[in-house]
């Protein structure tokens, strides 16, 4: 029998962690044991969460791919969806449909240096790829993240920088420093300052506000960054995650399908805050 990719999978809610005001990490279990199985998915992809009650949004799956029995979203309180779901406990349920999308690319950035930039939120769907570079760091060159936030308290993941800075680079800046912040001040940009590529072996990947993916693009084309080079994850709306309804249709493509990942010559044209 085909199962029918509209209805959501009924999962658990195993944990729920605060990560920065009105942002919380959410560990969810797929009940049925088959379908948790085979729920595999790429770095950058993401799921359509259900609220009962509320309605469904998508969200990037934030966990390492190589962890099957559960995954993570971390969401941060918008509208009528969100709202619902930071209404629910440990042990509540929600639905589940996905994963979808394509995500970041692996295959291509192997043997290459890869720098990651981040902004707030933006570095949910960034860390299963920071992850699974982790896991797999002989096949990647020099890895550098850049993460900007508002303030140290909107910093997602503080426990997971020391760790990281094992393997990789890791550079942090806010743009309003408080009393006990040693990081950078400033724009994620100001992490540019001394950096120049070592080679023409490099790729970057993105995801934050418009306005930050602007400037970094602006910048990353500057130091000579072809823009088959620059890759973002892109948010829109978007209903069915599945490339049927439309909803999420901008420039011809559909964002849910052949996205929400796409490189820079192939955003161009329909990225509201040209570059
Ligand atoms: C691929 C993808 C991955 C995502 N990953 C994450 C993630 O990891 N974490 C996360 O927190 N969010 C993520 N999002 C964003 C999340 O899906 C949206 O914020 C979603 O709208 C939240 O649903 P909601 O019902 O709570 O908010 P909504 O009620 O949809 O409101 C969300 C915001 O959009 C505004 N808005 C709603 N409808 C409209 C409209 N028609 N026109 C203009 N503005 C409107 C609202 O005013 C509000 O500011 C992702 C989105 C996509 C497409």
């Amino acid at each position: 029998m085909v199962s029918n990719p509209y209805l959501p999978k009924l999962a658990k809610i195993e944990s729920i962690k605060d990560e920065a005001p009105e942002t919380k990490t959410f560990k969810i279990k797929i009940l049925d044991e088959k379908i948790r199985d085979s729920f595999n998915f790429s770095p950058g992809q993401f799921i359509e969460l259900t609220v009962f009650g509320y309605g469904e949004a998508p969200f990037s799956i934030t966990s390492s791919p190589m962890v099957h029995e559960n995954f993570s979203i971390t969401v941060r309180k918008m509208g009528n969806v969100t709202k619902g779901l930071f209404r629910l406990r440990e042990g509540d349920f929600v639905g589940v449909r996905g994963p979808f999308g394509r995500g970041w690319p692996l295959e291509k950035m192997k043997e290459n240096d890869v720098l990651v930039i981040a902004g707030g939120i933006g570095l949910a769907p960034l860390k299963p790829l920071i992850e699974y570079i982790i896991l797999h760091r002989k096949m990647y060159n020099n890895v550098k993240l850049f993460y900007g936030a508002k303030t140290p308290k909107d910093i997602i993941y503080k426990d997971m920088f020391d760790e990281w800075r094992k393997y990789i680079d890791v550079e942090l800046t806010v743009d309003f420093a408080e009393k006990d912040w040693s990081g950078h001040s400033g724009p994620v940009t100001v992490l540019f300052k001394n950096f120049q590529p070592s080679s023409d072996n490099i790729y970057s990947v993105q995801c934050g506000p418009p306005i930050m993916m602007h400037f970094v693009t602006r910048q990353l084309s500057s130091i000579g960054l072809p823009p088959e080079k620059i890759y973002f994850s892109l948010e829109r709306n978007m209903k069915c995650g599945m490339g049927f309804c439309g909803k999420c249709m901008t420039g011809g493509r559909y964002v849910c399908k052949e996205g929400p990942v796409f490189n820079y010559s192939e955003v161009k044209n329909f990225l509201e805050t040209p570059v």
